[in-house]
């Protein structure tokens, strides 16, 4: 079951992932650092993790859609 808090908007500027805000340092725009097959994978419900440039906190996308990541963690 998808749970809203487990969402964070994303933008995509041609192949580059960027949030908006960090969900954890707030800091803004950050840029993704997440390669091109670990997205495709996760639009298919494949785990990954990325781990963010501002922070180094980890996050794992359990899947991905056109405007959300959605993590196993909380983030709101
Ligand atoms: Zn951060």
């Amino acid at each position: 079951m998808l749970d809203f808090h487990h969402s964070w908007p994303y933008e995509r500027v041609m192949s580059d992932i960027y949030f908006e805000e960090c969900p954890f340092c707030h800091r803004s725009p950050v840029m993704i650092p997440i390669r091109k097959k670990a997205i495709e994978e996760a639009f298919e419900g494949i785990k990954t993790h990325i781990i963010m440039p501002c922070c180094h906190e980890k996050i794992v996308i359990e899947s991905m859609d056109g405007d959300y990541i959605w993590t196993t963690q909380a983030l709101r």
